[in-house]
């Protein structure tokens, strides 16, 4: 089990980023405290810099970071 390094600064886990119909724990618990490198927000921060995660990105929306990230090719 592995922590994420983003937990202090991560709008997603601080919850200042728009609420949506899902269990925002249990999210929380599979990636940001179990496995934040299958991530979609970790992974754009790897690979193009925290500046381009989408505001309203959630753990779990890994299209949204494929894309961006092989649109950056
Ligand atoms: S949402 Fe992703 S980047 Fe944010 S703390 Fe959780 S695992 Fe880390």
């Amino acid at each position: 089990m592995e922590t994420c390094e983003y937990l202090d600064s991560c709008p997603f886990y601080l919850g200042t980023i728009e609420r949506k119909a899902v269990d925002i724990e249990k999210l929380k618990e599979e990636y940001c405290r179990k496995s934040p490198l299958r991530c979609a927000r970790h992974m754009i921060s790897v690979a193009l810099g925290v500046e381009k995660i989408p505001e309203g990105l959630y753990p779990d929306e890994k299209m949204v970071a494929y894309e961006l990230i092989a649109g950056s090719a």
